[in-house]
Protein backbone atom coordinates (compact mmCIF):
# COMPACT_ATOMS: atom_id res chain seq x y z
CA UNK A 1 0.00 0.00 0.00
CA UNK A 2 1.12 3.31 -0.68
CA UNK A 3 1.71 5.83 2.78
CA UNK A 4 0.57 9.05 3.36
CA UNK A 5 1.98 11.30 5.71
CA UNK A 6 -0.47 13.95 7.62
CA UNK A 7 0.23 16.08 10.04
CA UNK A 8 -2.05 17.93 12.22
CA UNK A 9 -1.16 21.31 14.14
CA UNK A 10 -2.28 22.44 17.29
CA UNK A 11 -5.31 24.34 16.53
CA UNK A 12 -6.47 21.20 14.35
CA UNK A 13 -6.60 19.51 17.57
CA UNK A 14 -7.52 21.63 20.07
CA UNK A 15 -10.59 19.46 21.44
CA UNK A 16 -12.24 16.43 20.71
CA UNK A 17 -14.97 17.63 18.70
CA UNK A 18 -11.61 19.32 16.21
CA UNK A 19 -9.95 15.28 16.61
CA UNK A 20 -13.18 14.32 14.85
CA UNK A 21 -13.21 16.61 12.17
CA UNK A 22 -9.77 15.75 11.16
CA UNK A 23 -10.30 11.92 11.50
CA UNK A 24 -13.07 12.48 8.94
CA UNK A 25 -10.00 13.43 6.74
CA UNK A 26 -7.71 10.43 7.39
CA UNK A 27 -10.52 8.48 6.94
CA UNK A 28 -10.87 9.90 3.26
CA UNK A 29 -7.31 8.91 2.28
CA UNK A 30 -7.49 5.32 4.18
CA UNK A 31 -10.94 4.52 2.06
CA UNK A 32 -8.62 5.86 -1.09
CA UNK A 33 -6.29 2.80 -0.16
CA UNK A 34 -3.17 4.46 1.70
CA UNK A 35 -1.82 3.43 4.84
CA UNK A 36 -1.64 6.62 6.69
CA UNK A 37 1.25 8.02 9.27
CA UNK A 38 -1.04 10.63 11.34
CA UNK A 39 1.55 12.88 13.37
CA UNK A 40 -0.11 14.96 16.08
CA UNK A 41 0.95 18.49 17.98
CA UNK A 42 -0.57 19.06 20.91
CA UNK A 43 -4.03 21.25 21.79
CA UNK A 44 -3.30 24.29 20.67
CA UNK A 45 -1.44 26.58 23.73
CA UNK A 46 -1.18 23.19 25.50
CA UNK A 47 2.61 22.93 25.14
CA UNK A 48 2.76 26.98 26.33
CA UNK A 49 1.06 25.54 29.27
CA UNK A 50 3.37 23.04 29.86
CA UNK A 51 6.73 25.53 29.22
CA UNK A 52 5.18 28.01 31.89
CA UNK A 53 4.70 24.89 34.11
CA UNK A 54 8.10 24.13 34.26
CA UNK A 55 9.66 28.03 34.46
CA UNK A 56 7.55 28.35 37.14
CA UNK A 57 8.31 25.08 39.24
CA UNK A 58 12.57 25.83 38.31
CA UNK A 59 13.81 28.98 36.37
CA UNK A 60 17.16 26.66 35.22
CA UNK A 61 15.33 23.50 35.04
CA UNK A 62 17.35 20.25 33.84
CA UNK A 63 16.60 20.09 30.12
CA UNK A 64 15.85 16.52 30.44
CA UNK A 65 12.83 17.19 32.45
CA UNK A 66 11.76 19.94 30.85
CA UNK A 67 11.32 17.66 27.46
CA UNK A 68 9.55 15.05 29.56
CA UNK A 69 7.25 17.65 30.52
CA UNK A 70 6.69 19.40 27.72
CA UNK A 71 6.34 16.57 25.28
CA UNK A 72 3.78 15.01 27.35
CA UNK A 73 0.52 17.11 24.57
CA UNK A 74 1.67 15.21 22.34
CA UNK A 75 1.10 12.07 24.23
CA UNK A 76 -3.02 13.15 24.94
CA UNK A 77 -3.46 14.08 21.58
CA UNK A 78 -2.50 10.97 20.07
CA UNK A 79 -4.45 8.55 22.24
CA UNK A 80 -7.28 11.04 21.20
CA UNK A 81 -6.66 10.69 17.41
CA UNK A 82 -6.45 6.19 17.81
CA UNK A 83 -9.33 6.41 19.80
CA UNK A 84 -11.47 8.65 17.62
CA UNK A 85 -10.14 6.56 14.35
CA UNK A 86 -11.17 3.48 16.42
CA UNK A 87 -14.87 4.80 17.00
CA UNK A 88 -14.82 5.22 13.25
CA UNK A 89 -13.88 1.28 12.68
CA UNK A 90 -10.56 1.92 11.17
CA UNK A 91 -7.75 -0.03 12.42
CA UNK A 92 -5.18 2.49 14.34
CA UNK A 93 -2.94 3.07 17.10
CA UNK A 94 -1.20 5.23 18.99
CA UNK A 95 2.72 5.32 19.29
CA UNK A 96 4.86 7.75 21.15
CA UNK A 97 8.35 9.27 19.65
CA UNK A 98 10.42 6.24 21.87
CA UNK A 99 7.67 3.25 20.88
CA UNK A 100 8.84 3.73 17.10
CA UNK A 101 11.78 4.35 18.02
CA UNK A 102 12.22 7.77 16.57
CA UNK A 103 15.90 7.93 17.87
CA UNK A 104 17.68 11.33 18.24
CA UNK A 105 20.88 12.90 19.51
CA UNK A 106 21.00 14.13 23.47
CA UNK A 107 20.60 18.11 22.53
CA UNK A 108 17.38 17.93 24.72
CA UNK A 109 14.92 20.83 23.74
CA UNK A 110 16.75 21.34 20.60
CA UNK A 111 17.20 17.13 19.50
CA UNK A 112 18.49 16.42 15.80
CA UNK A 113 16.39 13.07 14.44
CA UNK A 114 18.94 10.33 13.99
CA UNK A 115 16.91 7.94 12.73
CA UNK A 116 13.66 6.27 12.52
CA UNK A 117 13.67 2.43 12.25
CA UNK A 118 10.50 1.33 10.31
CA UNK A 119 9.76 -2.35 10.61
CA UNK A 120 7.74 -1.93 14.18
CA UNK A 121 4.62 0.46 12.21
CA UNK A 122 5.02 -1.54 8.74
CA UNK A 123 4.57 -4.56 10.75
CA UNK A 124 1.21 -3.25 12.17
CA UNK A 125 0.39 -2.13 8.73
CA UNK A 126 0.87 -5.76 7.48
CA UNK A 127 -1.03 -6.94 10.44
CA UNK A 128 -3.93 -5.00 8.64
CA UNK A 129 -3.96 -1.32 11.05
CA UNK A 130 -4.37 1.14 8.43
CA UNK A 131 -3.41 4.32 10.46
CA UNK A 132 -0.20 5.02 13.20
CA UNK A 133 -1.08 7.91 15.13
CA UNK A 134 2.33 9.23 16.24
CA UNK A 135 3.19 11.77 18.62
CA UNK A 136 4.91 14.62 17.30
CA UNK A 137 7.73 16.69 18.23
CA UNK A 138 9.29 13.76 20.57
CA UNK A 139 11.83 11.09 20.42
CA UNK A 140 14.09 8.99 22.36
CA UNK A 141 17.95 10.05 23.65
CA UNK A 142 21.45 7.38 23.28
CA UNK A 143 20.80 7.26 27.53
CA UNK A 144 16.78 5.76 26.70
CA UNK A 145 15.32 9.80 27.80
CA UNK A 146 12.59 11.49 25.71
CA UNK A 147 13.31 14.31 24.33
CA UNK A 148 12.13 17.00 21.89
CA UNK A 149 12.57 18.92 18.56
CA UNK A 150 12.36 22.44 19.17
CA UNK A 151 9.09 24.61 19.65
CA UNK A 152 6.80 23.86 16.06
CA UNK A 153 9.03 20.51 15.75
CA UNK A 154 5.96 18.12 14.75
CA UNK A 155 6.51 19.76 11.38
CA UNK A 156 10.12 18.14 11.49
CA UNK A 157 8.32 14.63 12.57
CA UNK A 158 6.17 14.51 9.88
CA UNK A 159 9.13 15.23 7.06
CA UNK A 160 11.39 12.80 8.75
CA UNK A 161 8.39 9.96 8.74
CA UNK A 162 7.83 10.17 4.95
CA UNK A 163 11.62 10.30 4.36
CA UNK A 164 11.92 7.32 6.42
CA UNK A 165 8.69 5.51 5.26
CA UNK A 166 8.89 6.67 1.20
CA UNK A 167 6.00 8.39 1.80
CA UNK A 168 4.06 9.59 -1.65
CA UNK A 169 3.27 12.68 0.36
CA UNK A 170 3.70 14.52 3.37
CA UNK A 171 0.61 16.88 4.38
CA UNK A 172 0.65 19.72 6.82
CA UNK A 173 -2.74 20.61 8.22
CA UNK A 174 -2.84 23.64 9.84
CA UNK A 175 -4.76 27.15 10.16
CA UNK A 176 -3.99 28.46 7.07
CA UNK A 177 -4.60 27.12 3.60
CA UNK A 178 -1.51 27.95 2.28
CA UNK A 179 1.80 29.75 1.84
CA UNK A 180 1.06 33.42 0.70
CA UNK A 181 2.80 36.00 -1.70
CA UNK A 182 3.25 37.73 1.54
CA UNK A 183 1.02 38.32 5.28
CA UNK A 184 -2.40 38.38 4.25
CA UNK A 185 -2.62 40.42 7.34
CA UNK A 186 -1.20 42.66 6.31
CA UNK A 187 -1.61 43.01 2.65
CA UNK A 188 -4.81 42.42 1.38
CA UNK A 189 -4.14 41.39 -2.17
CA UNK A 190 -1.66 38.59 -0.70
CA UNK A 191 -2.07 35.38 -3.29
CA UNK A 192 -2.18 31.71 -1.92
CA UNK A 193 0.77 30.12 -4.37
CA UNK A 194 -0.30 26.98 -5.54
CA UNK A 195 3.57 25.59 -5.97
CA UNK A 196 6.84 26.89 -4.08
CA UNK A 197 10.05 26.01 -4.70
CA UNK A 198 12.03 24.15 -1.54
CA UNK A 199 14.54 26.72 -1.63
CA UNK A 200 12.57 30.55 -1.08
CA UNK A 201 9.86 28.02 1.05
CA UNK A 202 13.39 27.89 3.28
CA UNK A 203 13.69 31.89 3.03
CA UNK A 204 10.43 32.08 4.03
CA UNK A 205 9.83 29.69 6.64
CA UNK A 206 13.58 31.41 8.26
CA UNK A 207 12.20 35.11 7.21
CA UNK A 208 9.33 34.29 9.87
CA UNK A 209 6.58 33.48 7.55
CA UNK A 210 5.39 31.09 10.66
CA UNK A 211 3.88 27.93 8.40
CA UNK A 212 6.58 25.39 8.80
CA UNK A 213 9.54 24.74 11.23
CA UNK A 214 12.61 25.31 8.96
CA UNK A 215 14.27 22.00 9.83
CA UNK A 216 11.45 20.35 8.23
CA UNK A 217 11.84 22.68 4.80
CA UNK A 218 15.19 21.65 5.16
CA UNK A 219 14.78 17.80 5.34
CA UNK A 220 12.42 17.90 2.85
CA UNK A 221 14.73 19.34 0.49
CA UNK A 222 17.40 16.71 1.40
CA UNK A 223 15.32 14.17 0.81
CA UNK A 224 12.93 15.44 -2.14
CA UNK A 225 9.75 14.90 -0.25
CA UNK A 226 6.67 16.66 -1.44
CA UNK A 227 5.15 18.71 0.99
CA UNK A 228 1.80 19.92 1.15
CA UNK A 229 0.60 22.82 4.06
CA UNK A 230 -3.40 23.09 3.62
CA UNK A 231 -5.78 24.24 5.99
CA UNK A 232 -7.88 21.34 8.10
CA UNK A 233 -10.92 23.67 8.52
CA UNK A 234 -11.69 23.61 4.52
CA UNK A 235 -13.43 21.46 2.28
CA UNK A 236 -10.26 19.79 0.72
CA UNK A 237 -9.45 18.92 -2.87
CA UNK A 238 -6.35 17.02 -4.24
CA UNK A 239 -4.94 20.17 -5.59
CA UNK A 240 -5.90 22.40 -2.11
CA UNK A 241 -3.04 24.08 -0.48
CA UNK A 242 0.29 24.61 -1.30
CA UNK A 243 2.96 22.27 -2.60
CA UNK A 244 6.45 22.87 -1.33
CA UNK A 245 8.40 20.81 -4.01
CA UNK A 246 11.74 20.92 -5.99
CA UNK A 247 11.78 23.98 -8.62
CA UNK A 248 12.00 21.61 -11.31
CA UNK A 249 8.38 20.56 -10.47
CA UNK A 250 7.41 24.39 -11.39
CA UNK A 251 6.69 25.89 -14.99
CA UNK A 252 6.69 29.08 -14.27
CA UNK A 253 9.20 30.58 -11.68
CA UNK A 254 8.77 33.58 -10.29
CA UNK A 255 11.45 36.31 -10.34
CA UNK A 256 10.08 37.49 -6.58
CA UNK A 257 7.47 34.69 -5.29
CA UNK A 258 7.25 36.12 -1.75
CA UNK A 259 7.68 39.28 0.51
CA UNK A 260 8.44 38.33 4.08
CA UNK A 261 8.68 40.62 6.51
CA UNK A 262 10.75 40.37 10.85
CA UNK A 263 8.81 42.36 12.78
CA UNK A 264 11.21 42.34 16.40
CA UNK A 265 14.66 43.39 14.86
CA UNK A 266 17.44 45.48 16.39
CA UNK A 267 19.98 46.71 14.58
CA UNK A 268 23.64 47.18 16.79
CA UNK A 269 26.31 49.34 16.19
CA UNK A 270 29.75 48.87 17.70
CA UNK A 271 31.40 52.55 16.84
CA UNK A 272 35.23 52.83 15.80
CA UNK A 273 36.73 49.16 16.53
CA UNK A 274 40.07 48.34 15.59
CA UNK A 275 40.23 47.03 12.28
CA UNK A 276 42.98 44.02 12.67
CA UNK A 277 42.74 40.59 11.37
CA UNK A 278 40.37 38.92 13.77
CA UNK A 279 38.66 41.32 14.70
CA UNK A 280 35.23 39.87 13.64
CA UNK A 281 35.79 36.53 15.39
CA UNK A 282 36.47 38.63 18.15
CA UNK A 283 33.03 40.52 18.54
CA UNK A 284 31.14 37.74 17.21
CA UNK A 285 32.35 34.66 19.10
CA UNK A 286 31.04 36.32 22.33
CA UNK A 287 27.99 36.60 20.85
CA UNK A 288 27.54 33.35 19.67
CA UNK A 289 28.62 32.24 23.18
CA UNK A 290 25.93 33.94 24.75
CA UNK A 291 23.36 32.77 22.38
CA UNK A 292 22.50 35.83 20.03
CA UNK A 293 21.02 34.71 16.56
CA UNK A 294 22.92 37.55 14.85
CA UNK A 295 21.26 37.89 11.17
CA UNK A 296 22.45 40.41 8.73
CA UNK A 297 25.91 41.50 9.65
CA UNK A 298 28.02 44.97 7.77
CA UNK A 299 31.45 46.03 8.59
CA UNK A 300 32.55 49.87 7.41
CA UNK A 301 35.13 51.13 5.38
CA UNK A 302 37.71 51.74 7.67
CA UNK A 303 38.97 55.03 8.09
CA UNK A 304 42.08 55.46 10.41
CA UNK A 305 42.91 51.83 11.08
CA UNK A 306 39.34 52.03 12.65
CA UNK A 307 35.62 50.73 11.21
CA UNK A 308 32.14 50.58 12.32
CA UNK A 309 30.39 46.98 12.63
CA UNK A 310 27.00 46.46 12.68
CA UNK A 311 24.53 43.65 12.83
CA UNK A 312 20.81 42.92 13.54
CA UNK A 313 19.35 40.23 16.34
CA UNK A 314 15.92 39.64 17.44
CA UNK A 315 14.71 42.77 20.12
CA UNK A 316 14.75 40.64 22.72
CA UNK A 317 18.71 39.40 22.52
CA UNK A 318 20.27 43.38 22.62
CA UNK A 319 20.14 43.23 26.01
CA UNK A 320 22.51 40.16 26.36
CA UNK A 321 24.33 41.13 23.13
CA UNK A 322 25.29 44.17 24.93
CA UNK A 323 26.43 42.27 27.92
CA UNK A 324 28.42 39.78 26.00
CA UNK A 325 30.18 42.56 24.15
CA UNK A 326 30.94 44.84 27.04
CA UNK A 327 32.22 41.41 28.86
CA UNK A 328 34.94 40.98 25.91
CA UNK A 329 35.27 45.01 26.02
CA UNK A 330 36.60 44.92 29.93
CA UNK A 331 38.63 41.64 29.22
CA UNK A 332 40.94 43.91 26.81
CA UNK A 333 39.46 41.28 23.36
CA UNK A 334 37.82 43.70 21.73
CA UNK A 335 37.85 47.59 22.03
CA UNK A 336 35.34 50.09 20.43
CA UNK A 337 34.13 53.33 21.29
CA UNK A 338 30.24 53.29 22.12
CA UNK A 339 27.15 50.86 20.88
CA UNK A 340 24.60 52.38 19.36
CA UNK A 341 21.15 50.18 19.57
CA UNK A 342 18.18 50.68 17.08
CA UNK A 343 15.37 48.74 18.52
CA UNK A 344 12.89 50.12 15.88
CA UNK A 345 13.19 48.48 13.25
CA UNK A 346 12.06 45.56 11.36
CA UNK A 347 13.13 43.68 8.00
CA UNK A 348 11.75 43.26 4.98
CA UNK A 349 13.04 40.66 2.45
CA UNK A 350 11.83 40.16 -1.26
CA UNK A 351 12.36 36.10 -2.14
CA UNK A 352 12.33 34.49 -5.81
CA UNK A 353 14.77 31.62 -7.63
CA UNK A 354 14.37 33.96 -10.63
CA UNK A 355 16.77 36.47 -8.75
CA UNK A 356 19.59 34.17 -9.68
CA UNK A 357 18.51 34.42 -13.55
CA UNK A 358 17.25 37.73 -13.89
CA UNK A 359 18.79 41.02 -13.06
CA UNK A 360 17.37 44.31 -11.72
CA UNK A 361 15.10 43.29 -8.37
CA UNK A 362 17.69 44.90 -6.22
CA UNK A 363 17.36 47.98 -8.07
CA UNK A 364 13.53 48.08 -8.08
CA UNK A 365 13.28 47.19 -4.40
CA UNK A 366 15.06 49.98 -3.31
CA UNK A 367 13.30 52.63 -6.54
CA UNK A 368 9.84 51.75 -4.69
CA UNK A 369 10.97 52.37 -0.98
CA UNK A 370 12.91 55.23 -2.14
CA UNK A 371 9.51 56.21 -3.93
CA UNK A 372 7.37 55.70 -0.38
CA UNK A 373 9.96 57.79 1.14
CA UNK A 374 11.42 54.83 2.94
CA UNK A 375 15.56 54.92 4.78
CA UNK A 376 16.78 51.79 4.03
CA UNK A 377 19.25 51.53 7.15
CA UNK A 378 20.94 48.03 5.93
CA UNK A 379 20.81 45.98 3.06
CA UNK A 380 22.06 42.20 2.49
CA UNK A 381 21.45 40.19 -0.21
CA UNK A 382 22.13 36.27 -1.15
CA UNK A 383 21.15 34.33 -4.57
CA UNK A 384 17.46 34.16 -3.90
CA UNK A 385 16.86 36.99 -1.99
CA UNK A 386 17.13 41.25 -0.85
CA UNK A 387 16.38 41.59 2.44
CA UNK A 388 16.62 45.56 4.21
CA UNK A 389 16.09 46.95 7.63
CA UNK A 390 13.96 50.18 7.62
CA UNK A 391 12.14 52.02 10.21
CA UNK A 392 9.58 49.24 12.12
CA UNK A 393 6.47 52.11 11.94
CA UNK A 394 6.84 51.63 7.49
CA UNK A 395 6.12 48.26 8.08
CA UNK A 396 3.33 47.61 6.09
CA UNK A 397 4.11 50.18 3.86
CA UNK A 398 6.98 48.58 2.44
CA UNK A 399 4.97 45.24 2.52
CA UNK A 400 2.71 46.42 0.55
CA UNK A 401 4.43 48.89 -2.35
CA UNK A 402 6.86 45.85 -2.89
CA UNK A 403 3.75 43.72 -3.52
CA UNK A 404 2.56 45.60 -6.06
CA UNK A 405 5.55 46.52 -7.37
CA UNK A 406 6.22 42.53 -8.05
CA UNK A 407 2.82 42.14 -9.41
CA UNK A 408 2.56 39.24 -6.66
CA UNK A 409 -1.64 39.66 -6.88
CA UNK A 410 -1.11 38.21 -10.39
CA UNK A 411 -0.22 34.68 -10.75
CA UNK A 412 3.21 33.93 -13.16
N1 LIG B 1 3.58 21.26 20.33
C1 LIG B 1 4.90 21.70 19.97
C2 LIG B 1 4.95 23.20 19.94
O1 LIG B 1 3.97 23.86 20.20
C3 LIG B 1 5.35 21.10 18.69
C4 LIG B 1 4.48 21.43 17.50
O2 LIG B 1 3.31 21.66 17.63
O3 LIG B 1 4.99 21.41 16.39
O4 LIG B 1 5.99 23.76 19.69
MG1 LIG C 1 3.53 24.63 13.90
Amino acid sequence: MPILVMKFGGTSVANPDRIRRVAKRVGVEVAKGYDVIVIVSAMAGKTNELVNYVEETSPLFDAREYDAVVSSGENVTAGLMALTLQEMDIPARSWQGWQVPLLTTSAHSAARIVDIPTENILRKFDEGMKVAVVAGFQGVSPEGRITTLGRGGSDTTAVAFAAAFDAERCDIYTDVDGVYTTDPRICEKARKLDKIAFEEMLELASLGAKVLQTRSVELAMRYNVKLRVLSSFEEQSDEAGTLVCDEEEIMELNVVSGVAHSRDEAKMTLISVADRPGIAAAIFMPLSEAGVNVDMIVQNISEDGRTDMTFSCPTNQVARAEEALKKAKDSGEINFHDIVEDTNVCKISVVGIGMRSHTGVAAKMFKVLSDEGINIKVITTSEIKISVLIDRKYMELAVQALHDAFELDKAA
